[in-house]
């Protein structure tokens, strides 16, 4: 790959990148500050959350030995925690669909990390399906007070029925 800087200020750097045997394709890759933060045109890093080759190439011809902050995401480092975001909840008033959709996904990812982590050990796995057996228990004891909460509810509209 060559790489090419086409415009360098003090704010963005902008580099272009090409495969020697493709003289046509070309991917700009923009880097802000002191590669404070960086992207390309590829996508790869926002899409995919890996690094591009493209990246890789500009960082060998401005000599980066270490991989700059910005582009270690947040699940790479051990600073990594389940939790649960504030948006996902906010959004199921707008539109309960989207929410429950997102709320399915994340409990895919979290249940197939339990699934790992609980079949590494028979001891694992007991305190796994415990777990799991307490937790169905408390959520359905949730869905329970909320259909009592319901009834109740409908009872002192309806006084009729
Ligand atoms: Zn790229």
């Amino acid at each position: 790959m060559t790489t090419t800087q086409v415009s360098n200020d003090d704010i963005v750097k902008v580099f272009q990148v090409r495969k020697y045997d493709a003289t046509d394709k070309a991917w700009n890759i923009e880097i802000r500050g002191m590669w404070d933060s960086v992207s390309c045109s590829c996508l790869m890093i926002e899409t995919v959350g890996t690094l591009c080759s493209h990246i890789f190439a500009v960082m060998k011809a401005e000599n980066i030995r270490t991989i700059p902050k910005c582009i270690i995401l947040g699940r790479w480092t051990k600073n990594a925690k389940i939790r649960v975001c504030p948006h996902n909840i906010n959004e199921k008033s707008n539109s309960p669909y989207m929410s429950i959709e997102a709320w399915l996904g994340s409990l895919h990812v979290a249940c197939r990390n339990l699934q790992r982590l609980a079949t590494n050990s028979s001891e694992a796995f007991e305190i796994a399906i415990a777990d799991i057996h307490n937790l169905s228990l408390h959520m359905e004891a949730m869905t329970c007070d909320k259909e009592k909460e319901k009834l109740k509810g409908q009872l002192g509209k309806r006084s009729h029925v």
